[in-house]
């Protein structure tokens, strides 16, 4: 069990820079901002609001999610540290204008060493809220200049790594009669399947919202199927656009694709055990922190002033950047996620001696 009074021993584990514990008894806000490491420029990670169960399980999450953000923003080749940050209790009974702007308050006292962004349970309203305190924020409304939702550029950031896999795998990347499932139909999901469906692949769509399933099925003619069957499948790509840690033990052993690359977060349930059983299975699995970094490089771009045209083509970038990853993990014989984050661990440590190099 972590114990939230032994703070600083789980900084050193991964080398967190600094964490600020938020407290304010008159809004109810109870918060904790993580920065990992700013070597690479500001630390930007969205805010996610959960109830957890104790200190020390919010603690835990937050060291985890920020570190991830500095490999992501990394290995994209973005000028960005990675933090998060995240909100103890219930969003539906305690999330109001109040206590998010006194979180705003917050995120200005670092600043600008942290941004903040959208993540579970945010929308882009309460970016609006934050706004109103500090101007290191990202994902406000286009209408106040910021990026909107950012699921359409990484679900082309998805579809592009399909491309550069379908390549590494086969030769060639059309995904032109590829029988591919997509585990997952919201914010990504959906933008994803259009997009596979115009090039001309087979898809299949399971989704737990049987009308979300429904309507996406209907507009794009995707072939339904129920969750559990999903593993089963005779297909080609396995696309996770729903929830972490689906690549286990379990449907390893089922699982008869040539190629795992989707959105979700953490897609290996451990990424040692399983990254070594997938190349057993002879499956290629494209880093998810790679694949779906197109989010994380539209907010990025809000920080220049918002221009969608130059988000996207920012974003075809992942094509070669996935494409190098498999080299890397090919040459040293080692698994595509270790080379990813690898790639990520070698560039904090070049730009780091660069910007030490002009103190
Ligand atoms: P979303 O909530 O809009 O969509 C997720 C969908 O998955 C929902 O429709 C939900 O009903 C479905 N789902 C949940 N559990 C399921 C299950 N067991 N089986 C099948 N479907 C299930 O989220 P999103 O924005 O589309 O993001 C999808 C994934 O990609 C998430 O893991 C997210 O963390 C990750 N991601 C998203 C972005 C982004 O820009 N939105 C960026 C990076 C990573």
């Amino acid at each position: 069990m972590i114990k939230t009074d032994c703070v600083l021993d789980q900084m050193f584990t991964d080398n967190h820079e600094q964490v600020l514990f938020c407290n304010d008894r008159d809004t109810g806000l109870k918060a904790i901002i993580a920065i990992h490491n700013t070597v690479l420029g500001p630390a930007l990670g969205g805010t996610r609001m959960w109830n957890y169960s104790n200190e020390a399980e919010a603690l835990k999450d937050v060291l985890r999610l920020s570190r991830g953000m500095s490999y992501k923003a990394a290995a994209a080749g973005l000028n960005l540290g990675g933090g998060k940050a995240v909100i103890i209790g219930d969003p539906t009974k305690i999330k109001n204008e109040a206590l998010l702007r006194r979180f705003g308050k917050f995120v200005n006292s670092l600043g600008g060493k942290y941004i903040t962004a959208e993540d579970v349970a945010m929308n882009s309203k309460d970016m609006e809220y934050i706004h109103m305190e500090t101007k290191y924020v990202t994902g406000i409304p286009e209408l106040l200049g910021g990026s909107g939702d950012p699921s359409p550029a990484t679900a082309y950031g998805v579809y592009l790594s399909m491309k550069a896999s379908a390549k590494e795998r086969w030769g060639n990347d059309s995904l032109k009669g590829k029988r591919i499932a997509v585990q997952g139909v919201g914010h990504v999901g959906e933008s994803l399947v259009k997009q596979l469906i115009k090039e001309g692949a087979r898809i299949w769509i399971t989704d737990i919202k049987q009308e979300l399933l429904k309507s996406v099925a209907n507009e794009t003619g995707a072939l339904v199927v129920k969750g559990e069957e999903l593993f089963d499948l005779d297909m080609d790509i396995y696309a996770p656009c729903a929830l972490g840690a689906t690549v286990n033990e379990e449907s390893i052993g089922r699982m008869k694709c040539s190629i795992i690359c989707g959105s979700a977060n953490n897609q290996l349930a451990n990424e040692v055990l399983h990254g070594e059983m997938l190349i057993k299975k002879d499956i290629l699995y494209a880093p998810d922190f790679v694949v779906n970094a197109g989010g994380l490089i539209n907010v990025y771009n809000e920080l220049h002033g918002y221009n969608r045209e130059r988000a996207m083509k920012q974003t075809e970038g992942i094509y070669d950047n996935l494409s190098a990853i498999f080299q890397i993990a090919k040459s040293e014989k080692i698994p595509t996620y270790k080379a990813a984050n690898r790639m990520a661990e070698e560039r904090i440590i070049a730009i780091g001696k660069v910007k030490l190099s002009h103190c």
